[in-house]
């Protein structure tokens, strides 16, 4: 224990695209599964992920607001790497 939701989700970018090393993998595999709000989070994180390939916005994001706000400025910040937006 010791972290947080919160510190989790910039690592779970990595983790659903599979770039991560496997202590911080297992670290988060353990953590969700007695953290229901990040289940979702992944959840929500991977439909997000494919919402964006498809070029559409991101909407209905059925989170905690601290959680969404955090997620949006993640993946805004994540996309705008990857694509240069
Ligand atoms: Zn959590």
């Amino acid at each position: 224990m010791g972290k947080k939701c919160l510190d989790y989700i910039n690592d779970l970018n990595d983790y659903i695209d599979g770039q991560i090393d496997s202590d911080l993998y297992q670290e988060i595999e353990n953590h969700l599964k007695q953290c229901e709000n990040c289940r979702i989070m992944i959840d929500t994180l991977k439909k997000t992920v494919s919402l964006c390939r498809e070029g559409k916005e991101l909407k209905e994001l059925k989170l905690p607001p601290p959680l969404e706000k955090k997620l949006n400025d993640m993946l805004k910040k994540h996309w705008q790497e990857k694509f240069g937006k």
